[in-house]
């Protein structure tokens, strides 16, 4: 079923429309942008299913493997991929959030790359819908920040570095692991609970409890996966707490 087509905020994209979608909902800005990876066995069958009124799910915009763009929904409707989440406060990240899902099997199909193209696609389209929708580059995120243990997209192997170094996202250069203290599941005590405030000021949703439990250490693996790939153990060693050390040095004035 196809309704009423629109015409394109992003005047390169295509049109499909997906019936999967309804009003914003609150007073809060349109100021996030949401990356997602398809994890479906290639584009058209996620495209179909963004569009299938029995899915329940649609996105924004969808970027196939060659850099093509479809958009399903205008920017000013409400789509439904973020489901239950959390970022800074806000539990409706779809009406506050642009979302873009990504081809790319992921997780349940073998973690392929991201190809050339792709990104340079999602590139383009990430600058143009933050300047339409004033989104600063620390609320570019991934599913995986919002909805941290039920979501992993759009996974560890997503260039996050490139992104950066044209200006999508905020990124600092990830510390270097090492061996030395660390963090992990059982620990108790101050300096869990300083980890626990940190990963809470920079969005997560987190509990300052002092007790690394099960819910602590998803969040340390969604934040490893976003921003320090190289190992995502739900373990914060020194490099870990020293990169979210630098995001939040780095985090505009405003933003803290
Ligand atoms: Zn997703």
């Amino acid at each position: 079923m196809r309704g009423d087509s629109f015409v394109p905020d992003y005047p390169n994209a295509d049109v499909r429309v997906s019936p999967n979608t309804g009003e914003r909902r609150g007073k809060g800005p349109v100021d996030i942008l949401l990356l997602h990876y398809t994890g479906m066995k290639d584009g058209p069958s996620a495209e179909d299913w963004l569009c299938d009124p029995q899915s329940d799910v649609s996105c924004h915009y969808i970027v196939h493997e060659d850099g093509s763009i479809v958009q399903m929904a205008p920017e000013s409707r409400r789509a439904w991929h973020a489901g239950k989440s959390f970022w800074k406060g806000e539990t409706d990240i779809n009406s506050r959030s642009i979302g873009i899902e990504i081809v790319n099997g992921g997780h349940d199909f073998g973690m392929p790359d991201f190809p050339e193209a792709q990104i340079a696609a999602v590139i383009a389209l990430a600058r143009d819908v933050s300047r339409r929708n004033t989104i600063q580059q620390e609320r570019v995120l991934a599913h995986s920040d919002v909805a941290p243990g039920r979501k992993l997209d759009p996974g560890e192997k997503f260039p996050w570095k490139v992104l950066a170094e044209a200006g999508v996202g905020h990124w600092v250069p990830p510390s270097p692991v090492s061996r030395g203290r660390f963090l992990a599941l059982g620990d108790r005590g101050q300096p869990v609970e300083a980890l626990q405030s940190m990963l809470a000021l920079y969005g997560y949703g987190t509990d300052v409890t002092g007790d690394f439990d099960e819910k602590t250490a998803t969040r340390v693996a969604a934040f490893q996966r976003h921003f320090r790939p190289s190992r995502v153990d739900g373990v914060a060693d020194s490099s870990t707490i020293e990169t979210l050390h630098g995001l939040l040095a780095a985090l505009p004035r405003y933003a803290v």
